[in-house]
């Protein structure tokens, strides 16, 4: 049984292309993570007292921004993708990756 070529799960999402299956389909998973994240722990401030006034702060400040400032912020400290390639759109990411230049375009 043959998958119709209009199958999304088998469709490179970079390039549109339906992989057919006799072709490796690779799936990606990249994940965008901000260096360091803000320690709220009472171990991580001078103490307990310090570290809830923190925290009510920080909760405070984030009351005021709307829905896509939340998101946007939350993507900056943690992103994840998924999607699939086809073999050539793969080893144009494998390269770009490998040499580190590129990356982005
Ligand atoms: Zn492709």
């Amino acid at each position: 049984m043959t998958t119709p070529p209009t199958d999304p799960d088998r469709t490179c999402e970079n390039c549109g292309r339906w992989v057919d299956q006799r072709e490796l389909l690779f799936n990606v998973r990249l994940q965008i993570m901000a260096e360091k994240t803000l320690d709220l722990t009472p171990a991580a401030t001078n103490d307990l007292e310090n570290s809830t006034e923190s925290l009510q702060e920080l909760i405070e400040a984030l009351s005021c921004y709307t829905d896509e400032q939340v998101q946007e912020a939350t993507d900056q400290v943690h992103e994840e993708f998924r999607f699939n390639l086809c073999p050539q759109c793969r080893h144009t990411l494998h390269q770009r990756i490998k040499q580190r230049r590129n990356l982005l375009f």
